[in-house]
């Protein structure tokens, strides 16, 4: 195996290992670990026609002392059971799709990136509506899999801000699957994305799909601002996907950086409010907006090349717990056990 750590982007590797558990007639079988990164399933898949389907996305940390954390998994298993739910899908127990987390990081470790590198293994878990099928109804079948691979980090040569554009698209209806995170959603993403990025932009804005006058998403990644009096502020909507990241944030904010977090309306309107802004997710951690483009309007936050000194503690505070160089607050960090 001869892998560049410090040459990782975000691009699918093929790892030695990951973990497959199929449903059937009510109940999950134990699953396994295989080799095989393809599956073979039914032509009538509910996945494939439907949309019945449902992912996340988490990573494994190594740490200075060799050992790897998992950061915050629980929350993912717990989220994709809400989806799973929406979507009229069986749920993954929490104590399976734990350890069906720990089993693929264990069994691929060598591929978890050095400490210090700021690369990580990213976790994919999916799940499925497969088996004999044609009509719109559940799946009689469901696959659970587990796989991973190294990733770099999102930025690297630190953190830079970048320019975001209003979509006129939306991504999700006012009482749809927004907050679930589904397929779907992402294929409806593509051609805004695609706009955005003809047009030299990192990526859209989306506003709330009900009034247009509110920010909800920034990509695939939840957005926040920070105020001139302190205020740590992301959008509050049921259409939005509840990030762990932001979550995380909106606690470290409060507790590490003394900001009063507030989950409200963010009007595009009323952006001079905000002295610095950013998305986040699991994947970037934090991405710096630089400016908004809205329509003939463009708006610059804090600058549009230097990070903010707020956004920059928060995502120091945050990588640096997922490293296990800062104390995390209780529950935060799973220990992988590696023998
Ligand atoms: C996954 C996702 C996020 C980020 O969630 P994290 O738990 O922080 O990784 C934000 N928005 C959308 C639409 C997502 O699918």
């Amino acid at each position: 195996m001869t892998i560049d750590w410090s040459n990782l982007g975000f691009s699918y590797i093929k790892t030695p290992w990951r973990f497959l558990a199929t449903w059937k007639d009510g109940s999950w079988n134990e699953g396994e670990l295989t080799e095989d990164n393809y599956l073979h399933i039914h032509e009538g898949s509910t996945a494939l026609h439907y949309g019945q389907q449902c992912f996340e996305g988490l990573k494994a940390y190594r740490r200075k002392d060799g050992g790897i954390n998992l950061f915050r998994p629980d929350e993912n298993s717990k989220r994709m059971n809400r989806s799973a739910y929406r979507l009229r899908m069986p749920e993954v127990p929490e104590d399976f799709f734990l350890d069906a987390v720990k089993q693929v990081v264990k069994a691929n470790q060598e591929y978890v990136p050095p400490y210090g590198s700021g690369a990580t293994l990213y976790i994919r878990p999916l799940l499925i509506g497969v088996g004999e099928n044609i009509g719109v109804s559940p799946a009689p079948e469901y696959i659970f899999t587990v796989f991973c691979m190294p990733v770099g980090p999102y930025f690297k040569g630190g953190l830079t801000p970048t320019n975001f554009i209003v979509s006129d698209y939306d991504r999700a209806a006012p009482n749809g699957t927004g907050a679930a995170k589904v397929g779907g959603n992402y294929a409806a993403s593509l051609l805004p994305g695609y706009e955005a990025h003809q047009r030299k932009f990192s990526d859209c804005i989306y506003l709330d799909p009900e009034t247009h006058t509110k920010i909800e998403e920034v990509g695939s990644a939840n957005f926040f601002g920070i105020t001139a009096d302190n205020e740590f502020v992301t959008p509050k909507s049921p259409s939005i996907l509840p990030s762990i990241t932001k979550y995380s944030l909106l606690h470290l904010a409060q507790h590490s950086l003394g900001l009063t977090p507030v989950e409200g309306d963010v009007y595009l309107n009323e952006l001079d409010r905000f002295v610095e802004a950013g998305a986040c997710g699991t994947a970037a951690v934090i991405s710096p907006i630089g400016g908004i483009q809205n329509g003939e309007d463009f708006h610059v936050f804090y600058s549009e090349t230097e990070v903010g000194p707020q956004t920059k503690a928060l995502y120091d505070q945050l990588t640096g717990i997922q490293f296990g160089d800062i104390a995390a607050p209780t529950g935060w960090i799973f220990d992988v056990p590696l023998k």
